[in-house]
């Protein structure tokens, strides 16, 4: 079964908004919006809401209270909370929430330096900033900690 949860996360939580695009999943921030406008889109889009404004839960208590304090630690705790099932990790940029498409070696060839071209077959490209990824050193240290936090929600 795939799942696919959407959410929204307060604009203090940057660092768990990422972490959760890390882990594969659709999250966007609005900056300076108010509350009303948040949860009208939470609603509208059928989102998540991730806050740590006790104020705003007591608005909306459809809304989710993070009580950690470091993003990581917010992920595994969103995670724990909603049973998250991480299926489809690092498969998201991390700067347009947009699903990377995988693309051509030909099509990255001006793009991407050429020993990187030599070392590596399979290339992924963000439809909406046109930014080139492959699986290097930055992927596998990041799917490190994705593995770390899978265990964590296993044990
Ligand atoms: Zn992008």
């Amino acid at each position: 079964m795939t799942e696919s949860w959407r959410f929204l996360v307060d604009e203090n939580l940057l660092g768990l908004l990422r972490w959760l695009r890390i882990l594969g999943f659709d999250a966007i921030a609005f900056q300076a919006v108010p509350d009303s406008v948040l949860i009208h889109e939470a609603q509208v889009q059928g989102r998540i809401l991730l806050t740590q404004d006790r104020q705003l839960v007591a608005d909306f208590p459809q809304a989710i209270l993070v009580a950690a304090d470091e993003p990581k630690a917010q992920a595994l705790e969103v995670a724990k909370r909603l049973k998250l099932q991480i299926t489809a990790p690092l498969t998201r940029c991390l700067k347009c929430n947009a699903e990377l498409k995988e693309v051509s070696k030909a099509h990255v060839n001006v793009q991407v330096a050429p020993k990187t071209l030599e070392i590596y077959d399979q290339f992924f490209e963000c439809p909406v900033c046109r930014q080139i990824f492959w699986k290097g050193s930055h992927f596998k240290k990041l799917m490190k900690e994705v593995e770390a936090i899978n265990q964590a929600l296993s044990g």
